[in-house]
Formats: C-alpha cells, structure tokens, sequence
C-alpha cells in the first residue's frame, strides 16, 4: 500500500491501494486551502517595518477589535509573541508566576530567562492544568531585597486541550490584579477555548472577548487550528504594544511584505473560527471510537486534542503500527491526536480501526 499526503481515501485494493496519511500530529500541519492562498496572493503589500503594509495593519486592527484591544502586533510564532510579551510586561530581574508544564515556560526554550532576564516562578498544577489559587498567592514575593520582583501571572488557554472555566480565569486574574501583578493569557488555542465555553446564543467571537477581557495581554495563533501557514497576533494596550514592538524588531521579527501571511491569518478569522467546533466533534468522534477499544485510557476531548494512555508501555509500537498504517500521532506513554481542517470523519474512522487491528492483532 502507498501512502500520500493528499489523495482520496483508501482507493484501490492491496498493493495498489492508496491510503491519504491522516496527520494528527498537530494542528500546525494543515496546508493553506485553495481559497486561503487566493487571498494571499490578492493582498495588498508594503514594508511592515515601516508600518506600510496595509495586508498587515488591517489583520492587526481587527484581531485588537475583536479581543477587545487597543492595538496588536503580527509575530511570526507564537513563541516570539508571548517572548515580547513577557518582555514588555517585565523588567530584568522581574519574576513571573507560570504553571509548570506551560508552554512559556517549558516549551518555549527558557526565551523569558535567556534573553529578557526574566526569572520564571513554576508552580504545580491540577489535571486540567490550573494552579491552585492558593498557590498563586504564596507565590507572589513581598516588596523586598531579597527577592525577584513579582510582575506577571500567566495563563494557558486551552492548556493541552482542556478549556479554562470562565470562574477560574475570573478569580486568577482577579488575585493577581489585587496583588498589582500584570496578567497574559498564551492563547494559542483561545478560538478553541472560546467555542468549548460559548453559552447558548453566543457568538464564537464573543465568547473569545469573554476570555480576553480578563487579561491586560492575549496571544493567539493563527498557524494552529485556524489553518493559516504562520502566525500570531500579541494583543494589549497601546502602550504595551509599543514596547513589544521594540522586543520583536530585536529578536528579528521586524518582517517587510507580511501582508502576505497576515492576509492568510485574516482569512483564517473570517472562515476558520466557527468551523472549529467540526474539529472539536472529530476529537469526540475519535474519542469515542477508542474508547470502546481495550488496552487504552482516553483522558480528553473537550477541544481538538485527545490524549490516550495505553496499557503494557505499548506506546512506541502502536506509533510505529499507526505510521505503518498511514496515521501520524505523537507521545510515548500517552499518545496524542489532534483534530484540525485537514481531517474529515472517514480520516477519523480510519485512525479508530487501524488502532483497534492492532490490539486484535495481539
Ligand atoms: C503552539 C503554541 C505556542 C506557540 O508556538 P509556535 O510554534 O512558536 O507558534 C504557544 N503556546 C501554546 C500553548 C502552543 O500550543
């Protein structure tokens, strides 16, 4: 059997059977659709570093409008957009209060510490990703020599998958305003979070305003499930901002014609947001079928993303049987699967019964 990357499912049979990979590696992998490279092609340019480009400011005064921000700036990851943000937020010698396994803190290559002097304050969390507010309080340091300087408490949302409740980024940021501390949300999945707490009635987008409106800044991806090719947008205060600028053109993300990849996240807002639910029902979909499966633990799918502990350390072997079989997943001990544009249900069923062969096959 061959496998390839765009194709009908599972044309043919035997040897000459052509099987689609189903990537849920990430939500990171989806190609820009044919409409989505139309618009690209279509924007209007200049130099951004001038502040030039009209493809850019547009995507810029519109993703700002839409979280309820005075201004944002485009990045070129997520990554380098919380870095700005930690760093406009925070002076060298400044602490901020960051939960153990976050992606600022744990997957973002100590960027705060290294180049903006930044030391980080991990603190545990629960299974869904929270730190006990309890936690958040005793972490914030007095006014003393002897210590960092407390500055920022930082969120993920959804974290791993799992969304935020509402009542705890309430409370959390409520502590921390109390205490004079800053508040940033990494939202890379935050259209995720939003569709898992839209309320009957509500807009998806205002169920995001929602979210953000408890934080002074919000990062959020358009390279994830929203299926633009790159990008990010740091949302805050003008004020803000302008320092944040000053960060990106120092870690070199001052880009020229951007407007070609900002044209491609303004699509993505336009066409992509409500459509994530598709991919939340896919997580359950996917979810469900491997959960009648014996041999594995599914622990979630509130959003896009399914996590799967399997029994006897078969983990690695299953991968290798999913790769074998035309489906990309990854982990170790617990696999992960996420659901994104460029999977359908028959993707999904396929995904279910190459895993459930493999434990027959046992
Ligand atoms: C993907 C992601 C980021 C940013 O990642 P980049 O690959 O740098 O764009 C930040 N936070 C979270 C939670 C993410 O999932």
């Amino acid at each position: 059997m061959k496998f390839i990357a765009t194709y009908a499912y599972s044309k043919g049979t035997g040897a000459d059977m052509v099987q689609k990979i189903i990537d849920l590696r990430s939500d990171t992998v989806t190609q820009p659709t044919p409409a989505m490279r139309e618009a690209m092609m279509a924007a209007p340019l200049g130099d951004d570093v001038f502040a030039d480009d009209p493809s850019v400011n547009a995507l810029q005064e519109n993703i700002a409008a839409m979280l309820g921000f005075e201004a944002a700036l485009f990045m070129p990851t997520g990554t380098q957009s919380n870095l700005c943000a930690l760093m406009a937020h925070c002076e060298r010698g400044d602490e901020y209060i960051v939960a153990q396994s976050a992606h600022t803190y744990r997957y973002e290559g100590g960027g705060a510490a290294v180049l903006g002097s930044i030391q980080p304050q991990p603190l545990a969390q629960g299974a869904s990703g929270q730190m006990a507010l309890a936690d958040i309080a005793a972490a914030i340091k007095p006014d003393d020599c002897h210590f960092a300087r407390t500055r920022l408490l930082c969120l993920e949302n959804t974290w791993n998958g799992f969304p935020m409740p509402m009542d705890y980024l309430e409370q959390a940021t409520t502590l921390a305003r109390e205490r004079g501390l800053a508040t940033h949300l990494d939202g890379a999945r935050l259209f995720n979070a939003a569709v898992a707490n839209q309320t009957q009635g509500e807009t998806v987008h205002f169920a995001a305003r929602r979210i953000a409106d408890n934080f002074d800044s919000v990062s959020v991806c358009f390279s994830k499930g929203l299926g633009a090719p790159i990008g990010s947008a740091l949302c805050g205060a003008k004020s803000l901002i302008a320092r944040a600028l000053r960060v990106r053109k120092m870690a070199g993300g001052g880009m020229r014609q951007s407007g070609l990849l900002a044209a491609a996240a303004t699509h993505a807002l336009e066409h992509h947001i409500e459509r994530l639910a598709h991919d939340h029902a896919l997580a359950q979909r996917l979810a469900d079928g491997l959960r009648a499966i014996d041999g594995l633990s599914v622990r979630s799918a509130q959003t896009n993303i399914v996590f799967v502990d399997v029994a006897d350390n078969l983990g690695p072997e299953l991968l290798a049987h999913l790769k074998q079989h035309g489906v990309l997943a990854t982990g170790l001990i617990g696999l992960r699967f996420v659901t994104h544009l460029d999977v359908d249900a028959q993707g999904i069923d396929w995904a279910v019964a190459v895993v459930r062969e493999f434990f027959q096959s046992r």
